[in-house]
């Protein structure tokens, strides 16, 4: 894996999360973008080479709106940028990591993502993160 990429905050309210994350960095977001398959709303900021992801629930059935449930708003999953999302997976599963998806999957910021199950993880969620070239 090359870096953290970025962390993923879940909030209730992107609005208030998102101007209150303004003044903390002391910069603007650079991105607002849907994500329909995962029912979020996704806001970014740039710090150096990481940057911070919000994440607000846009249904009840989505995984943040679950994650702030039971456990209130928070960092919710930290991600690596790696190069081969595919050799990187197969990678894990040898190591015994419990994946939640089987294939690569599109996820913000113009990245193909998969997530690596928190149990496998000591309670953190892991995403794993490759950029798309256009
Ligand atoms: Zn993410």
């Amino acid at each position: 894996m090359d870096k953290v990429e970025h962390i993923g905050i879940a909030v209730r309210n992107l609005k208030d999360a998102g101007s209150l994350y303004e003044r903390l960095l002391g910069c603007k977001s650079y991105k607002k973008e849907v994500v329909e398959s995962e029912q979020v709303i996704t806001e970014f900021f740039k710090v150096g080479e990481t940057k911070i992801e919000l994440l607000e629930a846009s249904s009840d059935k989505s995984a943040i709106a679950s994650f702030i449930e039971k456990r209130g708003e928070g960092i919710h999953h930290i991600a690596f940028a790696v190069d081969n999302i595919v050799a990187e997976m197969e990678r894990l599963k040898n190591e015994g990591f419990n994946l939640l998806n089987e294939t690569p999957k599109r996820g913000a910021d113009n990245k193909l993502v998969c997530f690596v199950h928190p149990k496998s993880a000591n309670g953190v969620l892991i995403e794993l993160c490759q950029e798309i070239k256009s």
